[in-house]
C-alpha cells in the first residue's frame, strides 16, 4: 500500500491504535520490536525516533549505539488481534545512522542497495514466492514446546488425522485479515508438519511479509495450546522444514525469464541468472542454511537438495524450473529453510543471479535422471558437485566468494562470518547423546 503520513494518523485515530510496534530483523533474522505508545506518533512519521542499537546482534560497535527508525508507510499495518486496551500497529523500520545514512549492519537496508542494482541492470522487481513448512508441538503447562507432536497426519490428509487443521485454519484467516493472499495450505509430509504458500511479491515485501507470517503463525499456534517451530529438522528421521524460493526478475515488458520462443520457453536470462545461481549456490549456502541444525535437512533421502545440479522435471534437484510459463515462469530454489534471514538470502541469490547476467555463465546441463541413483563417477562426469555437509564447510566456501562479500556489504558479511563460526565451535565442544550411546560402553 502506498498510504501517506495523513492517511497513517487517519487510520490510526478510527481503529485506536494505542501502540506502535516498530519493527526490523536482525543478523540473524529474529524479529525485533521497539513497541512505543501512539504518542509518538508524529515523532516517527518525522523520522526521530531514536533507539539504543548496541544490544542487537550484528550492531555492535559501539559508535553504532544511538540509532533512529525510519518507518517504510508501505508496511503499517494493524493486527487483528485485539486487547482491552485499544489496537495495536505495526511498521517495519529501517535502521539510520545519526548522520541520515542507511545503517549498513540492517539486513533490510542490504537488501534495498542490492535491488538498486538490479534496477541499474535494467529490472523493475525480483519477484519472490516462498514456501515456509514448519512443525506444530503440544506445549506444556509453562508454554514450552515438548516433543509431542500435534497428529500422525500426512500430506494432504484430511480431519480427523489432521488435528492441527483448526490452528491451521485461524492461521489462514489471520494472514488474510493483515492482507495476505494464501494461495495454499496443506499438510505436509511428515506428521505434525505443515506449509502455506502465499503470492509472490517484490523481493522487499516478500521479505516484509516472511518475517509477519512466522510472527503470526508463532502467536495462533499458542492460542490452540501448540508451539509452532520453524526449525528445519527437529526430529530425526522425518522430513525436515524448508522454504523453497521461487523467484523471477520482471522488467517493463513483464517476466524476463520467459520467452515464448526460447529453449523450455526460457529467456537467456533466466539461462545466466540460473548460471550464476549454481556457480553461486555452495557459497550462498550459509546464508540461506545458516544454523547448525540446517545441515541435517540437507541429508539424502527426505526430499531436501543434496547435490548442485538442475531441472526442468525433476522435483528433487536444488533448482527446479517448474512448469508454469508466461507471467509464472521461475526458478525455485529449494535448499533454503526459514532460519535463513530472508532479506540476507534473497540478497544473496539475487547477486548471484546478476553475476550471471554479467559474466554471461551458462549453466551445466539439466539433470533429468534421479541424481541419488547415480553413482560418485557419474555425478563427477555430470560435474554435480555436492552442498556443503555442515555449517562450518558452508562459511568455507562463503569466505572465499567476493560476490557474496558484495551481497551482503563487507559490515554484514564480517559480523556473519564471526557470529557463525562462534555458533559453530560452540557446537562441535558439546559432546552429545549418540557420541555416549556410540562409544561408551563400546570402548
Ligand atoms: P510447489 O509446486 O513447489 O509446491 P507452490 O505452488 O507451493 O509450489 O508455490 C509456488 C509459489 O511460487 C507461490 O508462492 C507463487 O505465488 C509463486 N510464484 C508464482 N509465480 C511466480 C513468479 N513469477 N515469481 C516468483 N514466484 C512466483
Ligand atoms: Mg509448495
Ligand atoms: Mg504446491
Ligand atoms: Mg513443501
Ligand atoms: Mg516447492
Amino acid at each position: 500500500h502506498d498510504y501517506s503520513k495523513d492517511d497513517i494518523r487517519q487510520m490510526a485515530k478510527d481503529e485506536d491504535v494505542q501502540f506502535l510496534r516498530l519493527m526490523f530483523t536482525d543478523l540473524f533474522g529474529t524479529i525485533k520490536n521497539v513497541e512505543v505508545p501512539i504518542s509518538q506518533l508524529e515523532k516517527l512519521l518525522d523520522n526521530k525516533l531514536m533507539f539504543d542499537g548496541s544490544s542487537i546482534d550484528g550492531f555492535v560497535r559501539i559508535e553504532e549505539s544511538d540509532m533512529y527508525l525510519y518507518p517504510d508507510l508501505s508496511t503499517w499495518m494493524i493486527f487483528p488481534w485485539s486487547s482491552d486496551r485499544g489496537k495495536i500497529a505495526r511498521v517495519i523500520c529501517e535502521v539510520y545512522t545519526p548522520d541520515n545514512k542507511p545503517f549498513e549492519g540492517d539486513p533490510r537496508n542490504n537488501l534495498i542497495r542490492v535491488l538498486g542494482d538490479m534496477r541499474k541492470a535494467g529490472f523493475t522487481d525480483f519477484n519472490i514466492g516462498p514456501e515456509p513448512e514448519f512443525f506444530l508441538f503440544k506445549m506444556d503447562d509453562k508454554g514450552k514446546p515438548t516433543m509431542d507432536l500435534n497428529d500422525q497426519g500426512s500430506y494432504f490428509d484430511m480431519a480427523p488425522m489432521d488435528l492441527g487443521e483448526n490452528c491451521r485454519r485461524e492461521i489462514v484467516l489471520t494472514l488474510e485479515d493483515m492482507g495476505f493472499d494464501v494461495e495454499a495450505a496443506h499438510h505436509e509430509v511428515a506428521p505434525g508438519q505443515h506449509e502455506i504458500d502465499f503470492k509472490y511479491a517484490d523481493a522487499l515485501h516478500a521479505a516484509d511479509n516472511i518475517q509477519t507470517f512466522k510472527l503470526v503463525v508463532k502467536t495462533v499456534a499458542r492460542k490452540f495450546g501448540l508451539y509452532a517451530t520453524f526449525m528445519p529438522k527437529p526430529l530425526t528421521g522425518i522430513n525436515g522444514s524448508g522454504m523453497h524460493l521461487n523467484m523471477s526478475l520482471f522488467h517493463d515488458k513483464g517476466n524476463a525469464f520467459y520467452d515464448e520462443k526460447g529453449d523450455l520457453q526460457l529467456s537467456q536470462t533466466a539461462y545466466y541468472f540460473l548460471g550464476g545461481l549454481l556457480k553461486h549456490a555452495r557459497s550462498f549456502t550459509a546464508i540461506c542454511n545458516p544454523t547448525v541444525n540446517s545441515y541435517k535437512r540437507l541429508v539424502p533421502g527426505y526430499e531436501a537438495p543434496v547435490y548442485v545440479a538442475w531441472s526442468g522435471s525433476n522435483r528433487s534437484p536444488l533448482i527446479r524450473v517448474p512448469s508454469s510459463r508466461g507471467l509464472s515462469t521461475r526458478l525455485e530454489l529449494r535448499s533454503v529453510d526459514p532460519t535463513a534471514n530472508p532479506y540476507l538470502a534473497i540478497a544473496a541469490v539475487l547477486e548471484a543471479g546478476l553475476d550471471g547476467l554479467n559474466n554471461k555463465m551458462v549453466p551445466e546441463e539439466s539433470v533429468d535422471r534421479n541424481i541419488y541413483r547415480m553413482d560418485d563417477k557419474e555425478r563427477r562426469e555430470s560435474h554435480i558437485t555436492n552442498l556443503p555437509d555442515t555449517l562450518h564447510n558452508a562459511l568455507k566456501d562463503l569466505s572465499a566468494d567476493e560476490v557474496m562479500r558484495k551481497a551482503m556489504g563487507p559490515h554484514l558479511y564480517a559480523s556473519f562470518i564471526e557470529a557463525k563460526n562462534l555458533e559453530y565451535d560452540a557446537y562441535r565442544t558439546q559432546v552429545s547423546k549418540w557420541e555416549r550411546d556410540q562409544y561408551l560402553e563400546q570402548y
